[in-house]
């Protein structure tokens, strides 16, 4: 997913501490983190000029703008996209199906507010699913 960063004002004080460097950033959305209210946000600049040398910040989503949401890179076909479930302070992120709102392991699951079903499920993130894990993974 790509996307612009506009403001920093709900991201972590770590983010802000760049800001000024980082507002008008363009990148793509990486991995969701912590509960689904931030994105890990990969700079496109070029190594030299990135602050710190980081090249990925965990950035609101209130402070981005998306304007793509087409996958663009290595997003197999067949794989899962990413549903959350429970309520907002503790959701866990499972494995949906394309074309599904249930998901692997049989939860009632809802996309994430500003991008909908475009993210990728990801078995390695924190809050992932371990039923979905095992059934997501190939045989
Ligand atoms: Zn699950």
């Amino acid at each position: 997913m790509r996307a612009k960063i506009v403001d920093l004002l709900h991201s972590p004080a770590r983010t802000r501490a760049s800001g000024a460097w980082l507002i008008g950033q363009r990148g793509t959305v990486v991995m969701v983190l912590r509960n689904g209210t931030l994105a890990l946000f990969e700079l496109d600049a070029e190594a030299g000029e990135l602050p710190g040398g980081v090249r990925r910040w965990p950035v609101h989503w209130d402070d981005l703008l998306v304007y793509g949401t087409q996958p663009e890179h290595d997003h197999p076909v067949d794989g899962y996209r990413l549903g959350l479930s429970g309520s907002r302070r503790q959701t866990v992120q499972h494995a949906v199906p394309l074309d599904a709102k249930i998901s692997l392991c049989g939860e009632p699951v809802y996309s994430l507010p500003v991008c909908g079903w475009s993210m990728p499920f990801s078995p390695t993130a924190d809050r992932a699913c371990p039923e979905c894990v095992r059934l997501a993974a190939p045989p």
